[in-house]
């Protein structure tokens, strides 16, 4: 059996980085419920849970969950299939 090789967790810190960074309202998400695909800044977000949970506008199912403390953050996105961020081109401009 041979073993594939793979990278230590820390390189992700860079890609994500970039990623994290940028206004999620700009985002696009897929609800993993009915499979809408829509702005984030589209969500019905309730603030008074313990943290904020953001809605599906077409079917009300929860995509985002964040309970902030003060030295921490949850972020759960398990009800979003994919969020896609725009970000700014990269590589020659001849490929973008
Ligand atoms: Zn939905």
């Amino acid at each position: 059996m041979t073993e594939m090789s793979y990278l230590d967790g820390n390189m992700l810190d860079g890609p994500l980085r970039e990623l994290l960074a940028v206004d999620l309202s700009a985002a696009t998400g897929r609800c993993a419920s009915c499979g809408m695909v829509g702005p984030m800044a589209g969500l019905r977000v309730y603030a008074h849970a313990p943290g904020l949970v953001g809605r599906c506008p077409a079917c009300a199912e929860v995509m985002l969950r964040l309970v902030r403390a003060p030295d921490r953050a949850w972020l759960d996105l398990r009800g979003a299939t994919y969020l896609q961020v725009p970000v700014p081109p990269t590589g020659p401009p001849s490929l973008r």
